[in-house]
């Protein structure tokens, strides 16, 4: 039996009176990448925030882990968050502390890890992302790329169960993607569960177990990387891959 990480069921989503998640629904499976896709302003970034309480749903349910997040207060969110990593466009890391302090910040403050366990999860943790290198630089002297999978060490660092991904690499020069997108693919084979939100339609090609296509805040289509990129049956997802494709 697959294991249900996430479920989503009947999100709705309103700011003021415009209606921008419809009734959304779906299933993450324990190790499945599922990555989403579909045109700006289509809703990705509310839905993505919807899955970690970042933005409060209008109605619906999600169920992470079998609890449901909307009944739980701020304080057992937060718990449950520290489950759940995100990794936005911007890499948001403190520029006033070293790569490695930034990765071991959270660890230390919030699971109260002890200094020298947390410098070397935090070292093991850029090494995996191919930057124990740079674990004294600072984040100015480092390329977006390095920054963005220091980014990405630096969730990994709470040990979630899930990472979430906002169109990572979309802020990066194109010379960077790869090596991010690499860092990635890397998590994905190791088992992670993910939920990416990506214009980069070769790596949802070949990493994603489902691809999910959004627009106007509903699935239009869901399926297999195939099913989406070689036979899309909504005419909206034809459209939108004949643009970029
Ligand atoms: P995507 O990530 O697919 O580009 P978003 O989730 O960012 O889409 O946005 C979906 C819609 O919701 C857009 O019309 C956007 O303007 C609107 N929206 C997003 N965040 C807010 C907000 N905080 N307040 C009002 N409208 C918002
Ligand atoms: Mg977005």
């Amino acid at each position: 039996m697959p294991e249900e990480m996430i479920a989503i069921e009947n999100i709705n989503k309103k700011f003021g009176d415009t209606e921008v998640l419809k009734d959304l629904n779906g299933k993450v499976e324990k190790g499945q990448v599922i990555c989403v896709i579909g045109p700006s302003g289509g809703g990705k970034s509310t839905f993505l925030r919807c899955l970690n309480m970042l933005e409060q749903p209008t109605s619906g349910k999600i169920l992470f882990e079998n609890s449901d997040l909307t009944l739980l207060n701020e304080g057992q969110i937060n718990q449950l968050r520290e489950k759940m990593g995100m990794v936005f466009q911007s890499f948001n890391l403190f520029s006033n502390m070293t790569v490695v302090e930034n990765v071991k910040l959270a660890p230390v403050k919030v699971k109260k890890m002890a200094d020298a366990d947390a410098q070397k999860l935090a070292i093991k943790l850029l090494d995996q992302v191919g930057l124990a290198d740079k674990a004294d630089n600072y984040p100015a002297s480092l390329s977006g790329g390095q920054q963005q999978r220091v980014a990405i060490a630096r969730a990994l660092a709470m040990n979630p169960d899930v990472m979430l991904f906002d169109e990572p690499t979309s802020a990066l020069d194109p010379e960077m993607v790869g090596e991010v997108l690499k860092v990635m693919q890397d998590l994905a084979n190791q088992g992670m569960t993910m939920v990416v939100v990506t214009h980069e339609m070769g790596f949802a090609k070949n990493v994603a177990d489902e691809v999910w296509f959004m627009d106007g805040g509903v699935f239009a289509e869901k399926g297999t990387p195939e099913q989406i990129f070689e036979h899309p049956q909504n005419e909206r997802t034809q459209d939108f891959l004949a643009k970029i494709l």
